[in-house]
């Protein structure tokens, strides 16, 4: 209830009757309920005088009720206006302004909720929920360690599979990968798998396809697991068979600068310069312009989250923040190299949460 009464006190100090909170992660963050009402709608509304409600489409509300303490549940069916139905459930409560999270509700939420609170204002509590979200608390620090622990499995399986040979492509191992978690109760990936061969791992953001892996070549691994609601996300770059001297001292300045941003990070330095110790090492050694991404983002519930490490946001690194440290040069036609681990910043420094081990491996 802590996080509650945060948002109430946001809810007083911007004169903000209540909130409609529609995304659905920031719905499990603050009530424990998971679910995804796909275009149905599903809010949040928090009070700064009662108890706070879950609105949810009628086929949840046992789902809601069940999952969740302290919470007034109640739904719509599928031929109730359902903000008529918010509207009745209020009576004549007066609603002048409500806080919304700006990136995530749609403009048909906003004309909704308008259709029934006439003259409403908006307000974002998008960043008060991101700043809530950025400080993990011992207990999602386990699921952090946990679902960290599935990522290093999906290594280890895909590594046995790009060893197999037998013209085993890049969407076969993302396959392998994915059926073998799904056997073990991860109930999704945190993203789509990405497995790339050689010079196709050149493009950061390239996608796997049914290509056999190339042999003397490297192999990128991109991937992560959803646990209990958190995310996992790590990169490792293996080689198959003996790969160019070229390609192996790639590698080590890419784990070099993974490295130096890993033995950086503690509380007290600022997000900026946890990406220029690793950038640094990139651009002494020549490859600066093929690092084109920033090294970093914060993670959590969702795969990407606040904030941002490297770009143009600074931030100071506290404790209990989780992000990731994922430096790549990517040599268009050439090579592609990226390896990350996300950390969780403890009171001298950081644990990492993935293990599967960085130097080039060859297989
Ligand atoms: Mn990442
Ligand atoms: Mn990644």
């Amino acid at each position: 209830m802590e996080k509650i009464i945060q948002i109430t006190q946001f809810l007083e100090a911007n004169q903000a009757d209540m909130t409609f909170i529609t995304n659905p992660t920031t719905l499990h963050y603050l009530t424990g309920l998971d679910i995804d009402p796909h275009e149905r709608i599903a809010g949040l509304m928090i009070f700064k005088d009662r108890e706070p409600a879950i609105f949810t489409p009628a086929l949840e509300v046992a789902k809601a009720k069940d999952k969740t303490t302290g919470f007034d549940v109640f739904g719509y069916e599928d031929a109730e206006n359902p903000w008529q139905v918010i509207k009745a459930y209020l009576g004549d409560r007066p609603i002048t302004r409500i806080a919304v999270g700006y990136p995530d509700i749609t403009l048909a939420k906003i004309e909704g909720l308008k259709s029934v609170f006439s003259g409403v204002s908006f307000i974002d509590i998008s960043s008060l929920i991101q700043h809530m979200r950025l400080i993990k608390s011992p207990d999602e620090i386990l699921k952090m360690k946990k679902t960290g622990e599935f990522a290093d499995k999906c290594f280890e399986i895909g590594f046995a599979a790009a060893a197999s040979r037998g013209g085993i492509t890049e969407t076969d191992i993302v396959a392998k990968i994915e059926f073998e978690m799904k056997r073990l109760g991860v109930p999704a990936m945190s993203f789509e798998t990405i497995v790339l061969s050689g010079a196709r791992a050149a493009n950061p953001h390239g996608y796997p396809e049914n290509i056999a892996i190339e042999e003397n070549k490297l192999l990128l691994f991109d991937l992560g697991t959803m646990y209990e609601g958190y995310a996992s996300d790590a990169t490792r770059t293996i080689a198959i068979g003996e790969v160019a001297d070229f390609d192996k001292e790639i590698h080590k300045i890419v784990l070099e600068a993974q490295l130096a941003a890993l033995d950086f990070i503690k509380p007290g330095v600022s997000a900026l310069e946890v990406d220029k110790v690793a950038r640094d090492v990139i651009t002494k050694a020549g490859y600066g312009e093929y690092f084109n991404h920033r090294l970093g983002h914060g993670i959590g519930m969702e795969c990407h989250e606040f904030p941002s490490i490297g770009g143009t946001e600074d931030i100071t690194i506290e404790e209990g923040m989780c992000f990731s440290d994922e430096p790549g040069i990517y040599i268009p036609g050439k090579v592609g190299v990226r390896i990350e681990d996300c950390v969780v910043v403890t009171k001298t420094g950081c644990d990492v949460l993935t293990h599967t081990p960085k130097e080039l491996q060859t297989f």
